[in-house]
């Protein structure tokens, strides 16, 4: 638990949420400003910054709540479809230093974008997949 941080405070009950599920490792709540009806957020009871600091078995933990809370609001809210993502640093958008999980109904009209893919250039895959696996080496 940090004493600064925000997740830890509605873990706590020091802060007030929505609560939708907990169990022994995670907790989810309503997201306070939705991108549509029914967005949550699950979060692992310890604190960790982000995936990268985040223990294997921890991450697995909020995916096993991902994936129990991801069929049961698409069938109460009634979306066609539902986006799982996860903001990592500030560059990617993470604004909450809490390890968390959007569970995001979606509609094919709801107006929001898809983001857009762009290609390669020529042999530029191939480097880049070079690049990355040579992480495992
Ligand atoms: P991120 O940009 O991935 O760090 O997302 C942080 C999310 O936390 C945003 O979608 C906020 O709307 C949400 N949020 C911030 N404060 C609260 C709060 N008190 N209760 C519920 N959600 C919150
Ligand atoms: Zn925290």
């Amino acid at each position: 638990m940090e004493n600064d941080c925000l997740f830890c405070k509605i873990i706590k009950g020091e802060i007030p949420s929505h609560k939708i599920y907990e169990d022994e490792s995670t907790y989810a709540f309503l997201d306070i400003h939705p991108i549509n009806r029914g967005h949550t957020l699950v979060v692992p009871k310890e604190h960790h910054e982000n995936i990268y600091d985040t223990p294997s078995e921890v991450f697995q933990s909020v995916m096993k709540t991902v994936h129990l809370l991801a069929s049961k609001i698409k069938q109460a809210i009634g979306s066609e479809g539902i986006n799982i993502g996860i903001n990592n640093e500030r560059a990617a958008g993470q604004l909450v230093f809490h390890l968390h999980a959007h569970i995001i109904p979606r509609w094919s009209d709801d107006g929001h974008m898809h983001w857009h893919g762009n290609p390669y250039q020529t042999g530029e895959i191939e480097t880049i997949k070079d690049i990355i696996t040579q992480e495992f080496k």
